[in-house]
């Protein structure tokens, strides 16, 4: 079967050192193997997200040498898809109304996810249709999380196991305001372009299970998945949006593509000494194996 990986930025900004970084090793491994690349624009924040970010991501990439097969369409093209696989869900799951806020879930005395997240009360799920109708305003879809334990084999960390009920709780799949959440999207679209290996941020790590629950409802291949360690500073601190000197945008005034390379890959243990190096010739020496599993110190 043919790799195929994938780009997906968030076009709301310029892209970030640690998005490339990512990207990197998602054509590396895709280009590895002799697979192909897709690109994907997931603006479902269509107030923050823009074309012309859009644009300077696809010249960041083209910049760094990360080429692409194909781009698929953006996610605020791709309603009906979302639409049609809610639609699915309803017919093999409990998916059901919540007019519960954030502020209501914080208030509420239940026990928080791994991620920190408070997990969504029960009660809410056991309304009655008649309590249902008395509610007010428009509610957000909430998919029930069952007592099943998901588990999958991470290219970077490992073995990850995770019970839904216990660990994540009922998930908003479609939010109050229309617009579908990132969870969904993301299996429909990965779905929709055949990708079949997700190399990613490891901060996505514990939305894996849900995705693969997703997945498996939807009756979607799954994909591999490879999450990568995140970019940090001396501090320990994660290197954000936020910090202005690490976009693409800033860093191509002063740097060459292959001296941001050659500190990625050798700061991640893919290159054994600081050099520049394209991404073409990193092609050469990749292997998963080198890669630290621990997050890595940029600056
Ligand atoms: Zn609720």
């Amino acid at each position: 079967m043919k790799v195929v990986g994938r780009f997906a930025p968030t076009p709301s900004g310029r892209m970030h050192l640690g998005n490339a970084f990512a990207y990197l090793l998602a054509w590396l491994s895709a280009r590895s193997e002799g697979g192909e690349v897709v690109l994907r624009m997931e603006d479902l924040d269509t107030l923050r997200c823009s074309e012309e970010y859009a644009e300077g991501i696809r010249q960041d990439l083209l910049w760094l040498g990360l080429e692409w097969d194909r781009e698929t369409p953006p996610q605020r093209q791709r309603t009906e898809a979302y639409e049609a696989a809610l639609e699915m869900l309803r017919s093999k799951a409990n998916v059901f109304p919540c007019w519960c806020t954030r502020g209501s879930l914080n208030l509420v005395n239940a026990p928080h996810a791994s991620d920190g997240h408070p997990i969504h009360p029960a009660a809410c799920r056991l309304r009655s249709e008649e309590e249902r109708r008395k509610m007010k305003g428009t509610p957000a879809w909430r998919l029930e999380a069952p007592d099943l334990t998901i588990s999958f084999t991470d290219g970077v960390y490992g073995p990850y196991t995770e019970n839904l009920k216990t660990a994540c709780g009922d998930f908003v799949l479609r939010r109050a305001d229309g617009v579908f959440v990132y969870q969904l999207a993301v299996v429909v679209d990965d779905g929709a372009a055949g990708v079949t290996q997700v190399v990613r941020g490891c901060d996505l790590l514990s939305s894996t299970p849900r995705q693969l629950y997703l997945c498996r409802l939807l009756g979607l291949p799954e994909p591999s998945y490879w999450h990568v360690p995140m970019l940090t500073d001396r501090e320990g601190r994660k290197l954000s949006k936020r910090d202005a000197a690490m976009d693409l945008c800033r860093l191509r005034k002063d740097h060459r593509p292959e001296d941001l390379i050659g500190l990625l890959a050798f700061r991640s243990g893919l290159i054994d000494r600081q050099a520049p190096i394209s991404a073409e010739e990193l092609l050469r020496e990749f292997s998963w194996e080198k890669l630290k599993r621990e997050d890595i110190v940029l600056c």
